[in-house]
């Protein structure tokens, strides 16, 4: 029996490879191809107001999906993505794929909410990065207003002048900004009041054991005090629970995203929903 399993275990690992090295060469043979190839699409979760239950924006999250390569999680081939220096390349294709969603839902007379797009640190320090979003608002006929930015805090750890004259343009554009996966990483009080974010996503990994592990809840709690001195929207990541979000409405977080409401879907789904809420 162990030897089958033995057996098992390296032919699964075998695939693994191959699959991440299939991954590797249809990526780095050029991005563009893998987006012919019709590899990449884009899904979108809503986020919820705690107050009301209702969605106020959503995200907008890469997926890999491939007849012979089957599945693969970002956190599969985004490193993939990063190595090949490809990883801007792509959140600018993600990019462009909601402007491009934003654009139709318009055409057939839907308001979509406005949509957070997760940009990579190397996409926020491009230096023509404002002005690559301003040419995709005007190509796609889309007010900054409906787009959102996602940044986690290692991304903006640099002291650079690009990088605050780049945010200061896209806010600007009528475009938020918010800080994610916050309590993860590198973090300085001093840039998050000087830099012109409006949004904190709590990491959910301090969510997940919310309301029993108490380090969790004193987390939770600071990051909730701090924003509301700082005028900065509070976002919950992964909330699955009633237990997590009686906690969270108690304590004044402003917007949940989980699977509690809604996990992230094609966007003919999000926008069915719109249209039935
Ligand atoms: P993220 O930006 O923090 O996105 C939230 C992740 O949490 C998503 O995983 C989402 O599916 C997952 N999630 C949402 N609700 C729940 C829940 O209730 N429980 C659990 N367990 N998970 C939940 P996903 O789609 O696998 O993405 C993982 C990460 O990959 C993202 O984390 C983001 O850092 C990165 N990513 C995704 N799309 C892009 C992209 O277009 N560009 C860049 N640079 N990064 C991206
Ligand atoms: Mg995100
Ligand atoms: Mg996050
Ligand atoms: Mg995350």
């Amino acid at each position: 029996h162990a030897k089958a399993c033995g057996r098992r275990q390296a032919q699964y690992f075998n695939e693994d490879i191959s699959a991440t090295a299939k991954a590797r060469f249809l990526l780095e043979s050029q991005l563009s191809e893998a987006i012919e190839a019709g590899v990449l699409s884009v899904v979108y979760q809503p986020i919820m107001s705690a107050d009301s239950h209702s969605v106020v924006s959503a995200e907008a999250l890469v997926r890999w999906q491939h007849d012979s390569l089957g599945f693969m999680s970002p956190a599969e081939f985004l490193p993939l993505a990063y190595e090949a220096g490809l990883i801007a390349a792509l959140d600018l294709w993600v990019l462009e794929r909601v402007c491009r969603d934003i654009q139709q839902s318009q055409a057939q007379g839907l308001l979509m909410p406005p949509v957070a797009v997760n940009l990579s640190a190397d996409a926020i320090m491009d230096p023509m990065l404002a002005d690559r979003v301003w040419a995709l608002l005007e190509k796609y006929q889309v007010q900054g207003s409906q787009l959102e930015l996602e940044v986690i805090e290692d991304a903006i750890k640099g002291d650079s002048k690009v990088l605050r004259r780049t945010l200061e343009e896209l806010v600007r554009m009528g475009i938020k900004l918010s800080i994610d996966d916050f309590g993860t990483g590198y973090s300085s009080l001093l840039r998050l009041k000087n830099l012109p974010f409006s949004k904190l996503k709590i990491d959910h990994s301090f969510i997940q054991d919310l309301p029993d592990d108490q380090d969790d809840c004193a987390i939770t709690l600071s990051i909730l005090g701090m924003a509301r001195g700082l005028g900065l929207k509070v976002v919950a990541e992964g909330v699955e629970n009633h237990e997590q979000e009686a906690w969270l409405q108690h304590q004044g977080c402003d917007y949940l995203q989980g699977f509690k409401y809604h996990k992230p879907m094609p966007i003919d789904a999000f926008l069915g929903l719109l249209v039935t809420v």
